[in-house]
């Protein structure tokens, strides 16, 4: 387990306004670790994922057992941040049947003719699971903020700040209703570099067998960087409460990323009152009987 103050670092208080620029991508060199070195970090970051994909294993099937609460993950990030290896390997321990990951690409025009959280509620995690959120309802205050021509069949009204400000307001209603109801969010923001998207866009380019992950909007994404920096900052800093916090973790190593995002999870839900179902004694008096006739075979 990695210390709560660390752990602490990453996660967005809903009083504190953050700067994304003050965030640091790489994490390794900064002041709370300079004592470890890269090296050591990794080896430790290494330790701490295995340990987390072991014990998140146990707590989910506690999770599943329990019944009465569902977590949701929702993971955002620029192209390249490393959000589908990120679920790859911290989810690698958990039974499959326990756990389901969603991946929201543009709309349908089935979804662009409802509300914009549909799609989204209609993927949501039943009681005793865990479901993952490869890209979110986020995106319908990142993406179509930056492109606002995506918004279609709306209304006529106007497109301003007092728009946005409503769908954080309508982001932060809807969460709120799924903690009141029993579903814990967390909420990743994989804070990747500008050069380290570079440099993973041209491993894409280089290695034939990465090709297929590289697509021409990538880097027509990437020519809105700024613009992304600062609609990702608007909406952390809206949307950060007390009942879905949002965790900025540092994306251009990614051992660091996963043993965070890995460590945060299962820490979240062992601080759940998980427990094993309880028997009555009506049914523990049927196992009991169901014993005997065994042992009696
Ligand atoms: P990868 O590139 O690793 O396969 P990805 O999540 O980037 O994963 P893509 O198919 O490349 O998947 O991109 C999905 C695209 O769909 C993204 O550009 C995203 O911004 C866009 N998208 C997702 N949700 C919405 C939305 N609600 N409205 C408009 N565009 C959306
Ligand atoms: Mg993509």
């Amino acid at each position: 387990m990695i210390k709560k103050k660390y752990i602490d670092l990453f996660r967005v208080e809903s009083e504190n306004k953050v700067h994304l620029k003050n965030y640091d991508t790489g994490w390794a060199q900064t002041e709370e670790f300079k004592d470890f070195g890269k090296e050591k970090l990794k080896e430790r970051a290494q330790t701490v994922l295995e340990q987390n994909i072991a014990d998140l294993a146990q707590v989910q099937q506690l999770l599943y057992a329990d019944d009465r609460y569902s977590l949701l993950i929702v993971f955002q990030a620029m192209d390249a941040a490393g959000k589908d290896g990120t679920i790859k390997h911290v989810m690698s321990g958990v039974n499959p049947q326990g756990c389901q990951v969603f991946s929201f690409k543009k709309p349908s025009t089935e979804d662009l003719d409802h509300n914009f959280l549909w799609r989204y509620m209609k993927s949501l995690p039943e009681r005793g699971r865990i479901g993952i959120f490869n890209r979110s309802y986020y995106e319908d205050v990142l993406v179509v903020k930056v492109h606002p021509e995506l918004l279609q069949n709306l209304p006529d009204g106007k497109r301003g700040k007092t728009f946005w400000e409503n769908r954080y307001e309508d982001i932060n209603a809807f969460e709120h209703h799924l903690k009141r109801n029993g579903t814990v969010i967390l909420k990743f923001f994989l804070n990747v570099s500008k050069q380290e998207q570079k440099q993973r866009f041209m491993e894409r380019l280089e290695h034939p067998e990465k090709n297929w992950k590289f697509s021409g909007s990538d880097l027509a994404e990437r020519e809105h960087w700024d613009d992304y920096m600062k609609v990702y900052e608007d909406a952390i800093n809206a949307t950060s409460t007390k009942w879905a916090p949002w965790y900025i973790i540092p994306a251009d190593n990614k051992w660091i990323t996963r043993a965070l995002v890995a460590d945060i999870i299962t820490s979240t839900l062992r601080n759940l009152d998980l427990e094993f179902p309880k028997l009555n004694e009506e049914q523990l008096k049927i196992l009991a009987e169901a014993r005997k006739k065994l042992e009696a075979e």
